[in-house]
């Protein structure tokens, strides 16, 4: 029995700790900064949510300010007038899987169906082609990097536990202000339906939101779309 167990655990770090570990630390085949000076790029996971979404854009909209969301095809699926809507007003949609689920429990072969249905479902919507990804959690597995070589990668430098009320309540927008250093990819949530999150962090996160574009307006700091940015380092690897 114990062999089994052994067996089994060496095979799960091979599979998923190991290769998330290498690819987050040596930065293989992802992005997490963007080269715009003065800017940030805020991206937004887990939507499109029929909640929080569309309040998110009016605050987006309110502060001219262009994010990434990175959706969930399920939800997509049931909501693409609000994908309409982020891509009518100047947003990037990227996948983050057809279910929310860790591509540590994907076979190579499950992985490759989350990114195509969330593809179709993305661009049905917005008949624009998707290529920018991002894995729920930040988890690879080892063929991660393979699986979706027809996509770039995107990371973030900069993220807030907003998921969780009680680290947001009244410091997220000091949060968000003291991590502004140009060139940073935020990343904030959506939805709160989440395993592990609150189901109204979204509420707190786009108020803390609102007033930290403010701020960061007089700064002159730009919150620019990820699609700008990215499509000029896309063919560097
Ligand atoms: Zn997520």
């Amino acid at each position: 029995m114990i062999y089994f167990f052994t067996a089994a655990l060496i095979i799960f770090i091979s599979y998923a700790v190991l290769p998330t570990l290498l690819i987050r630390s040596l930065n293989w085949g992802i992005v997490k900064d963007i080269t715009e000076p003065n800017s940030i790029a805020l991206t937004f996971d887990d939507g499109p949510d029929p909640q929080y979404t569309a309040r998110l854009l009016d605050v987006l909209k309110k502060h001219e300010a262009k994010a990434a969301f990175f959706v969930v095809g399920e939800k997509a699926a049931k909501h693409p007038l609000l994908l309409k809507r982020m891509q009518a007003e100047g947003h990037t949609i990227g996948i983050h899987h057809y279910r929310h689920i860790s591509s540590w429990i994907l076979s190579p072969g499950s992985l490759k169906k989350q990114l195509e249905q969330t593809k179709q479902v993305i661009e049905a919507a917005i008949n624009e082609e998707v290529y920018f990804y991002r894995p729920p959690w930040g988890h690879f597995n080892l063929f991660t990097l393979w699986t979706a070589r027809n996509y770039k990668i995107i990371m973030w430098s900069g993220i807030f536990n907003d998921w969780k009320i009680k680290h947001i309540r009244n410091t997220l927008s000091e949060s968000l202000a003291k991590e502004t250093v140009p060139g940073r990819i935020f990343l904030l949530h959506d939805s709160g339906e989440t395993l592990g999150a609150d189901s109204s962090a979204p509420e707190h996160m786009i108020n803390h939101l609102d007033e930290y574009l403010q701020q960061a307006a007089l700064k002159g700091i730009q919150f620019i779309s990820l699609k700008k940015n990215i499509r000029g380092i896309a063919h560097e690897y």
